[in-house]
Order: structure tokens, then C-alpha cells, then sequence
């Protein structure tokens, strides 16, 4: 799908965010981009949305360039029209991209059954969890049926056992969509539960030190399992060697 060749990204201020960084995203992979605060996560993300542009390096994308639409973008706060129902958040993209309201309706309406909140159309934000408007914002992202699902540490301001229902959902969402995720997050455990790539960074200069495949099939057994533990140790111990 995108192959991110020695990318560098160094901020007004002379900040080196990246530095020379590669990274290769086929269809339907799940990628975890795991590490500390300040490691360049963001940065690589707004890069590969085409929010920013690298200062050296390229991203070269097969069968040329998204247009928009191909890419779903998800950030750590919901960020919704507070004053907008469930239904006209999500139908927002669709809006700006001048379908008819007759026409997205049925789309609106699937995407928000399909992240398990179906009778909540006319729910403002304001009335609804954290949970749930984080799910509001991942409908907004499906809607236009992205190729490739940017999440941003979408469920760290979640409390813990709500993180876990949405992880789980997350997984079913993305194998009925069949899109490409790539999710960053500053939790092994996170990285580990959901991703079959887990790609770990370090910062200063920002950089992808190594990845770590994945072969668990995550359900909700999965956090019990000695493999997931497994995981999570060597995941740990490399991430702490790269830190070292
Ligand atoms: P992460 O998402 O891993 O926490 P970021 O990609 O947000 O890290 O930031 C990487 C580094 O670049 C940090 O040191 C951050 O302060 C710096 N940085 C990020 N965005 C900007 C910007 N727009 N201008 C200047 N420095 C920035
Ligand atoms: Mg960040």
C-alpha cells in the first residue's frame, strides 16, 4: 500500500522529530507504532496522512496517491461537533464531500451500528461516554470507507475496562472493514493485544529502532493467555533495550 523511505522530519527550532525512518504498510496489516512520549509517533502519522511533509525521504504509495476519503483519521480526543447529533458527526465527511444527506444515510447508519451504536443516532456528545463518543469518531472515520485507519493513542484518556471492549471491537471492525490500520500508543500492552506488527521507536532523534511480529489471534480470552504474556515481556525487554 505505502512504502516510507528514509523519511526525516526536523521541526522550525531545529527539533530532529525523525530521522531516517522506514516503514512498509501492505493491505489489511495492523501496525502498532509503540514508544515514549515525544519518539516521533505523531509526527510519522501526520506524514502518512499527508498533513505534513518530510524534509528528506519519500512516501511512495502503490497505485499513486490517496485521494480524499482513502484515509480515516482518529485522534485521542473525539473531537466532535458538540452541538451536532451522533448521526450528523458522522455524516460530516460525507457533507464536506457534497453527498446528499438521502444518499450518506445509509451509510451513516451502518457505520455507527457496525462500532455498536445503533439507537443512538440523535444522541448529542454531550450525552454520551467517553466510550461512546470515542466510537462516534471511529464511525466518522469508516464512513468514507478508508483504505488505510490512522488512530492516534485513540483510547488513552479511556478508562480501563472501557479500553478493553473498544480494543476488541476495534479488532472486529477492522477484519469486516478489511482496511489497514496503523495505531500508536505509548502501551506494550495495548501494542501487543492488538497489532500483528508492533513497530517499536525511540526518541531524540525519532526513529524505528525494530519490529516485532505477531502471530496471536486476539479474542477476549487473549489477556489470559501465556503467549500474550509471553509477547508482552519480549516486547518489554526490547523496548527497554532500545532505550537503554
Ligand atoms: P509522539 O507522538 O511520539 O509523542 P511527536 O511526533 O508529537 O511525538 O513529537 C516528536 C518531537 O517533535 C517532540 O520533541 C515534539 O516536541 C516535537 N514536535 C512535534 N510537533 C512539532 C511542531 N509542530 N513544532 C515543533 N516541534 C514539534
Ligand atoms: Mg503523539
Amino acid at each position: 500500500m505505502l512504502t516510507v523511505s528514509s523519511v526525516g522530519r526536523v521541526f522550525p527550532g531545529g527539533i530532529e522529530a525523525l530521522r531516517d525512518t522506514s516503514l512498509r504498510m501492505d493491505e489489511t496489516d495492523f501496525i502498532a507504532l509503540l514508544g515514549p512520549s515525544g519518539c516521533g509517533k505523531s509526527t510519522l502519522l501526520r506524514l502518512i496522512a499527508g498533513l505534513d511533509q518530510p524534509d528528506s525521504g519519500r512516501l511512495d504509495w502503490d497505485g499513486g496517491p490517496p485521494v480524499p476519503g482513502d484515509i480515516g483519521y482518529v485522534f485521542q480526543d473525539a473531537t466532535l461537533l458538540p452541538w451536532a447529533t451522533a448521526e450528523d458527526n458522522v455524516f460530516l465527511p460525507l457533507r464536506l464531500r457534497g453527498m446528499a444527506r438521502a444518499e450518506a444515510m445509509p451509510r451513516v447508519h451502518a457505520a455507527l451500528h457496525r462500532v455498536g451504536l445503533a439507537g443512538f443516532e440523535a444522541a448529542r456528545p454531550g450525552a454520551l461516554s467517553g466510550g461512546m463518543r470515542m466510537r462516534v469518531s471511529i464511525a466518522r472515520a469508516l464512513v468514507t470507507r478508508p483504505r488505510l485507519l490512522l488512530m492516534d493513542e485513540p483510547f488513552a484518556a479511556l478508562d480501563e475496562f472501557t479500553r478493553h471492549r473498544l480494543q476488541a471491537d476495534l479488532l472486529e471492525v477492522w477484519r469486516e472493514a478489511g482496511c489497514t490500520v496503523v495505531f500508536v500508543t505509548h502501551s506494550i500492552y495495548e501494542a501487543a493485544f492488538l497489532a500483528r506488527r508492533i513497530v517499536l521507536m525511540t526518541p531524540r532523534p525519532g526513529k524505528i529502532e525494530r519490529e516485532i511480529r505477531s502471530s496471536l489471534q486476539p479474542a477476549a480470552e487473549t489477556r489470559l493467555d501465556p503467549a500474550y504474556a509471553a509477547l508482552v515481556a519480549e516486547v518489554s525487554r526490547a523496548m527497554a533495550a532500545a532505550l537503554a
